[in-house]
């Protein structure tokens, strides 16, 4: 019988050298966005006073009516068909994570037998895609299954090419049919409104000129790659998209000669094709690099507008998974995928900018622009403060449990790492004395350090802090590389939203009582510096010391999901939403069920593979290997010889014994406590359950799998090794 290990480590050897299908051998400017509908392609489709409506609809920020919209449908539809598009689908987000798409042609026999092609207005608006399979967390009954898709004008429709063809995109949000978000994005756009209006308010303090304040979002991802024969011969990593035992390759990552090394000639082939196809896309995939595990590697896009780079990280990850195959590889997005090494993130680069090009998140050089600079800056870190253990649930899943807290990522613990200098120019404003009465401008600007342009400096960066302020932006480390960045931004969008609200509120009732409104602004500013105090940390996050002072500091560490997710249905959280119109409580309370839904399935989902391969592959090879050892004692014997010549084989037999005994007994505990889980009515009750009750088992079989890994004949070994997944590239 052939072992599929080894023929999977043969193809993976044999790979031609480069399999770049598609290098970039024009210029990049050439092919950029080539297959998105931009605004300025619509001109060539659209008469030439619909175009100019258009812009000025979508410069009032306006909704575009139907009348315009049947315009924008057919312009989009002489573009997608002359570019080579036979298809068109609404694309969201659904709460799976996963995107979502359903696709009709333009094809449409006509009554008289001829063909047409067509879309229309009402196509490109609105869809009813048949949604009952998607999760809903009991917003929708089975007897109202409908939920419907909406255009959202302002992420641009695009062609996305497949070996079959190539499908006219629209991006779209996803409704229940009682108008409730399904998707990731509903909430997101909502809390675009409530940040731009909010921040507005403030930032006209400093400036009247600025009408408009978006978001800036740009996310590092990374991930790692394995060679698809292996991966194909790995159960674990097919079903659970993660290795759910596997000793470590003696040689992990302590060398550290992987991070920023020489990229391996077929993964630059890979990023290379990749790249191209990004770009084509408009994605504008900017850097590329090894990460610290071996073959883990990151890309990362220059930043946009958050609901685009959370558009365009979506479609990434499809395009990562596509290119990856063309490679003979595939792509691992899970978050932790080997044990011992480190696991992969999604930095969430997060900054505010102005329509006059400000980055309010940037120091300026006067100090008056610092203290435009520093109300921004101090009202995220005290929205943070507020909504630490919202921020926390924003991004707890099964699949990121495996990674916070673990080898060489951020804890469950959210704080904030500023870097010295900021911190000392916060305890200076926090300290320093500044009169009461004010009388000519230059004193006040006394109380304000100032702050000289920051460097990005690698010098000055925690890795181990899960939010940590970067020059002109704050960083969001603790999304898991599989995420949906939607959830997070969402929370951070919202939280600071309500924080500016506040902010004003009470600057505004200072100003009323007579105070200065540069003073007032520095009152309140140095008052949440005060407050917030607790969640700024510089040390080492990682550390054992940091959970410790972290628990005294009141900061809350809830290590695991199920849990974690109860403050989505908090009368704070719940308030919050409401107050901002981004989410209603029903809403938020069916968001909460489908998280515990998806958490204890793939808790379920990994508990079954274990079963599974632990009786029918783990077993099965130790079996075959002891039984090896006792033919060889047997034969020993009869030769007459001594105990000396045969009791090491003894001792591994016994061994062997033991470690597979303590597989299958835990196995079956652990089925048994599977059982009782699945019949918990109380979707939470089950998630804790799987959590604290399941879960803990596969710590225990995986130590025991390893050690038989280490002693059966490597030859008889079924399933590929970590250090074949991890080398062999
Ligand atoms: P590092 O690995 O040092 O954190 P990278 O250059 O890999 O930095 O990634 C930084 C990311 O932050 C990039 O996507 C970059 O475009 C983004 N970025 C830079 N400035 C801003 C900003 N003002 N707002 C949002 N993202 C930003
Ligand atoms: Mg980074």
């Amino acid at each position: 019988m052939s072992n599929l290990r080894f023929s999977a480590v043969k193809a993976a050897i044999s790979r031609p050298k480069t399999a770049a299908q598609e290098f970039a051998v024009e210029k990049a400017s050439s092919f950029f966005a080539k297959n998105v509908f931009t605004i300025a392609k619509m001109k060539d489709y659209m008469p030439k006073n619909v175009y100019q409506e258009l812009l000025d609809v979508i410069d009032a920020g306006e909704a575009i009516d139907l009348d315009l919209a049947e315009h924008v449908s057919q312009a989009m539809k002489s573009w997608a068909i002359s570019n080579g598009a036979t298809h068109y689908t609404h694309w969201f987000q659904p709460l799976t994570g996963a995107t979502a798409e359903k696709h009709d042609a333009f094809f449409e026999p006509g009554a008289d037998g001829v063909a047409i092609e067509k879309f229309t207005a009402g196509a490109l608006v609105q869809q009813e895609p048949d949604a009952s399979s998607f999760p809903n967390g009991g917003i929708r009954n089975t007897f109202e299954a409908r939920g419907y898709t909406g255009w959202d004008p302002s992420s641009p429709a695009f062609l996305y090419e497949t070996g079959a063809g190539k499908t006219l995109c629209i991006p779209t949000v996803f409704l229940s049919y009682t108008g409730e978000a399904l998707d990731y994005k509903a909430p997101l756009l909502k809390t675009l409104n409530a940040l731009d209006k909010a921040a507005v308010d403030v930032a006209n303090y400093f400036d009247k000129s600025i009408t408009k304040v978006f978001a800036s979002l740009g996310i590092e991802q990374e991930y790692f790659l394995v060679d698809l024969a292996l991966y194909n011969a790995r159960p674990d990593l097919q079903i659970t998209g993660r290795t759910l035992f596997g000793h470590m390759a003696a040689k992990g990552q302590q060398l550290e000669d992987h991070y920023f090394g020489a990229i391996p000639e077929r993964v630059l082939a890979f990023m290379s094709d990749l790249e191209v196809e990004a770009l084509k896309l408009g994605i504008p995939l900017k850097t590329r690099h090894n990460e610290v595990a071996p073959s883990q590697f990151e890309c990362a896009p220059m930043f946009e507008e958050i609901n685009l780079a959370i558009d365009h990280n979506q479609l990434l990850m499809n395009l990562m998974e596509q290119v990856a195959l063309r490679h003979n590889f595939k792509v691992l997005l899970h978050e932790k995928p080997y044990a011992d090494i480190n696991g992969s993130g999604k930095h969430n680069n997060w900054s505010l900018i102005t329509n006059t090009g400000v980055n309010l998140l940037s120091p300026g050089k006067t100090p008056k622009n610092n203290l435009m600079f520093l109300t921004f800056f101090v009202n995220t870190i005290r929205a943070v403060y507020e909504h630490a253990d919202l921020l926390r649930a924003s991004i707890a899943t099964a699949s990121n449990d495996h990674r916070l807290g673990a080898n060489e990522a951020p804890p469950a613990i959210i704080s904030i790492f500023l870097g010295s200098q900021l911190n000392d120019v916060l305890d200076e404003i926090e300290t320093a004395r500044v009169a009461k009465k004010v009388k000519a401008e230059t004193q006040l600007w006394h109380g304000i350090p100032k702050i000289p342009t920051l460097q990005l400096d690698n010098t000055d960066r925690n890795r181990t802090s899960p939010f940590a302020f970067t020059g002109n932006k704050f960083e969001f480390r603790a999304v898991g590389s599989s995420a949906n960045s939607a959830s997070p931004m969402t929370v951070l969008n919202a939280i600071v939203a309500e924080q500016l609200i506040k902010f004003k509120t009470e600057v505004d009732k200072q100003i009323k009582k007579g105070t200065k409104k540069d003073l007032a602004l520095l009152n309140v500013v140095r008052k949440y510096i005060k407050e917030s105090k607790a969640i700024r940390f510089e040390g080492n996050g990682y550390s054992q010391e940091w959970e410790e002072e972290a628990a005294k500091r009141g900061l809350s560490n809830i290590k695991t999901t199920p849990k974690a997710l109860d403050v989505y249905v908090s009368e704070k959280t719940e308030d919050m939403f409401a107050e901002l119109g981004i989410m209603s409580k029903r809403e938020g309370e069916a968001r909460h069920e489908i998280l515990l839904e998806n958490y204890y399935k793939k808790i379920q989902i990994e508990a079954r593979v274990y079963g599974e391969l632990v009786n029918s592959v783990i077993a099965p090879a130790a079996f075959t290997y002891q039984n090896q050892l006792i033919e060889n004692v047997k034969g020993l014997k009869d030769l007459g010889l001594k105990g000396t010549a045969y009791n090491a084989q003894i001792d591994l037999i016994e061994r062997i014994s033991r470690h597979v005994n303590e597989i299958l007994e835990n196995a079956e505990a652990m089925r048994q406590e599977r059982k009782k889980a699945n019949i918990l009515e109380d979707t939470r009750e089950k998630a804790i359950a799987y959590d604290e009750k399941v879960k803990p088992y596969f710590d225990k079989i995986r130590y025991h799998i390893n050690k038989v890994e280490q002693i059966v004949d490597d030859s008889k070994w079924p399933l590929p090794k970590l250090r074949e997944l991890l080398f062999v590239r």
